[in-house]
């Protein structure tokens, strides 16, 4: 056996039943899509977390853009997101026309800053997309409030959020819609793979046509219509029944995932404190709303140049840590788009945030070392 002492970023955790159910799927016959293992999977999550509609979909970015389709975004309409996150957020309504208006993150914590959203809201304002970053909880009671008054509609981005909660409330189930990834770099996985979830009904019938090429062939299969054909607009957002089949074993096995992923962080998040104490580095604050699902293990350093001494050092030693998002309202695409307010907190995370590796094959030893390091770091 090759003996390596390198950490990577990220390794995707196989639960041991995945190529079994790709078997079962495959000797079924039927391996397209909204097969016996995509409904075991919205059955599932219709009863764990009480969405009201789930469909897989073959990425986040996939429902995301269904969810810009279903609420006919249109060029001149505008929406509101959050310049700290992922590309796919603000692409998906930008392809469908619309203008992003970029919102900056709290101080202390990446997320929307709820406070700044109703300032932003024009007669064009269609819809507020807020992000858990780390499947950390926004504000969700003052984002639902707002969006009531102005007549908007919500669009939880939730990709990294499965399974975390807002008031003991499952993420995903507050907002109109929201969309999940199953990307191999997060919690549960599928190597690509998404879902939309439907929490107002006036949605979901639709959103089923979107999702087959605009055709009306799901109801077709239940027997609701004796023919299909071509009744809206739409594309191929489901996934192959082996994907679904991946998943379902990941989802058998959620609990102890989760609570792998909680003991890591959590080390990390003790050995770390006395600097965060000292006021050495910062850690994130988690509002007292929201639940931890140990998505992502942070630390925000005090400078860029501190965060790239960091990963040098880490990397000298086989570790690989990671950041992201660079602030989208100054990303090469939307610069001139912007309409030019500064956004100092997501430029701050831009700059100094810094992912450690978090993955369920990741062992106490290496989190100790990893913190090590970084302790050593700063006492220099
Ligand atoms: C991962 C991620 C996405 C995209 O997910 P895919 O499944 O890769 O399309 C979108 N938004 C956020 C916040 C993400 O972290």
């Amino acid at each position: 056996m090759e003996v390596t002492n390198n950490i990577p970023f990220n390794k995707p955790y196989l639960t041991g039943k995945e190529t079994h159910y790709i078997y079962q799927a495959v000797s079924s016959g039927k391996i397209s899509g909204d097969g016996v293992f995509t409904k075991k999977c919205h059955q599932f999550f219709e009863e764990k977390y009480g969405f009201k509609k789930c469909l897989l979909t073959t990425s986040c970015t996939d429902a995301l853009e269904m969810a810009a389709i279903l609420l006919d975004i249109a060029p001149g309409d505008e929406v509101i997101i959050p310049s700290f996150t992922f590309v796919s957020t603000p692409n998906a309504f930008v392809l469908r026309g619309a203008k992003v208006v970029f919102v900056d993150s709290y101080a202390n914590n990446p997320n929307i800053d709820a406070s700044a959203i109703e300032a932003l809201i024009t007669t064009k304002t269609k819809a507020i997309v807020p992000v858990h970053y780390a499947g950390v909880s926004c504000d969700m009671d003052m984002i639902m409030a707002i969006a009531k008054k102005h007549n908007l509609f919500v669009v939880e981005d939730a990709a990294q959020a499965i399974d975390s909660y807002y008031k003991g409330r499952p993420l995903g189930s507050i907002g109109h819609m929201a969309a999940f990834s199953f990307h191999e770099t997060k919690n549960i996985i599928s190597g690509e793979g998404g879902m939309l979830v439907i929490n107002d009904e006036s949605f979901m019938k639709r959103a089923e046509i979107i999702r087959e090429k605009g055709t009306n062939r799901s109801a077709f299969f239940r027997g609701e219509v004796d023919k299909y054909g071509w009744v809206d607009v739409g594309s191929s957002f489901l996934p192959s029944d082996i994907i679904a089949a991946f998943l379902y074993a990941q989802l058998e096995n959620i609990e102890t995932i989760q609570q792998r992923r909680k003991i890591l962080w959590e080390r990390y998040y003790n050995n770390l404190k006395p600097l965060q104490q000292k006021g050495t580095l910062a850690f994130p604050a988690l509002p007292e709303y929201a639940s931890n699902n140990a998505h992502i293990a942070y630390i925000v350093c005090n400078s860029l140049a501190e965060r790239q001494q960091l990963i040098e050092e880490l990397k000298k030693e086989g570790i690989m840590a990671v950041f992201h998002y660079l602030s989208l309202h100054k990303s090469p695409y939307y610069q001139q788009l912007h309409d030019g307010r500064v956004l100092p907190h997501s430029d701050h995370f831009s700059d100094c945030l810094l992912r450690l590796p978090l993955y369920y094959e990741l062992t106490e030893q290496e989190v100790d070392k990893i913190s090590a390091i970084i302790v050593r770091y700063y006492e220099n």
